[in-house]
């Protein structure tokens, strides 16, 4: 089992990543590479690149991991979709991380926001109030941040196809999408946009592998994909937990995934997925599973002309 994905700038990506959303990781990026990760996935909107940062850095004082071995990846809030914006927001993000190049940097959401130091201004309804600017004017400066070698290479985040499709139909297009990354677990399966986004050589990074069951939205009349009784079944079949069964479910359809911990245990244990392998038939049960359930609807962009998830895919 390959334990990377060639993306197509020919670089290599690793399969399994830690996520960082939501937490103080400190100690959990530390533990992550002590437990063999290379791959780091943060966001300027997370707020804790900075930590992020000095873990890495330390990590490599230390001599236990080198940058090149690292491949890290952050993403481009939607308050900075102006062009003039994007590459100060990227060299803020590069200087938090303590970094001088990014390996993947992400326009996060092809929603814009209106500018400002808010990260989400919302309205009296709670909808976002919107910038009107053209993800593909965006995308040109994403270009231009790999010409300044700040980043290895460029991609989305929560993109349909249909947005896909106008950034590789751009006239002057200079660099495809590398990686499209989007929540993704048995009940989002995602089957039509990954078929999309493979045969167009783009990789697709799985978010969200868990079903993000510590959101704080979560509600008590969501069924956690965790304690669902028949990916419980499959996983004691295989002397595995439940996690480990979500997590090899994707890398088994070629997805890159970034399970998020801050626990030691748990760090090492969403690591441990590559001695095992899934059968053709658990893989069936499991992708049987799709609803189209959400953990992240995006309620607050449904007004916007870029809301992604009306699209079928
Ligand atoms: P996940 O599906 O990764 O679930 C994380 C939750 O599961 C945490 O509460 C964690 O708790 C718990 N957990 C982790 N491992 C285990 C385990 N082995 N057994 C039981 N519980 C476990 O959710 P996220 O929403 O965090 O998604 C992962 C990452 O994806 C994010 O951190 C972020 O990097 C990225 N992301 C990107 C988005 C985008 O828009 N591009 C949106 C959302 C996420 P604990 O920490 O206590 O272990």
């Amino acid at each position: 089992m390959a334990t990377t994905v060639k993306l197509n700038t020919g670089a290599l990506m690793p399969i399994v990543g830690l996520g960082t959303w939501k937490s103080k990781c400190k100690d959990a990026v530390k533990t992550a590479i002590a437990a063999g990760y290379r791959h780091i996935d943060g966001a300027y909107v997370y707020h804790n690149e900075t930590e992020v940062g000095e873990s890495i850095d330390a990590m490599i004082k230390e001599g236990v991991v080198t940058r090149e071995e690292l491949f890290i990846v952050s993403k481009l809030w939607n308050t900075f979709h102006r062009k003039s914006m994007v590459r100060p927001a990227c060299e803020k993000t590069l200087s938090d991380l303590k970094l001088d190049y990014l390996d993947l940097y992400l326009m996060h959401c092809p929603i814009s926001f209106k500018p400002g130091d808010v990260d989400m201004p919302l309205d009296s309804d709670g909808k976002a109030f919107g910038d009107d600017v053209d993800f593909l004017e965006t995308w040109e400066a994403m270009e231009e941040l790999v010409d300044a070698g700040l980043v290895k290479a460029i991609g989305v985040s929560n993109f349909n196809h249909e947005q896909i499709e106008a950034i590789l139909n751009k006239p002057g297009l200079k660099y495809q999408p590398a990686n499209n990354q989007v929540e993704c677990h048995p009940y989002l399966t995602q089957e039509k946009l990954i078929n999309y986004c493979h045969s167009k050589g783009i990789s697709v990074t799985a978010y969200s592998p868990l079903g993000s069951p510590g959101r704080p939205w979560a509600s008590a009349d969501d069924k956690p994909l965790l304690e669902n009784p028949e990916i419980k079944a499959i996983a004691e079949k295989h002397k595995k937990t439940t996690a480990q069964v979500l997590i090899r479910f994707h890398i088994q359809r070629n997805l890159i995934t970034i399970p998020k911990s801050v626990n030691p245990r748990r760090i090492e244990e969403n690591f441990q997925v590559f001695d095992f392998e899934l059968t053709k038939e658990e893989m069936k049960t499991l992708l049987g599973f799709n609803q189209n359930w959400r953990a992240f609807t995006m309620h607050w962009g449904t007004n916007h002309k870029n809301f992604p998830f009306n699209a079928e895919y």
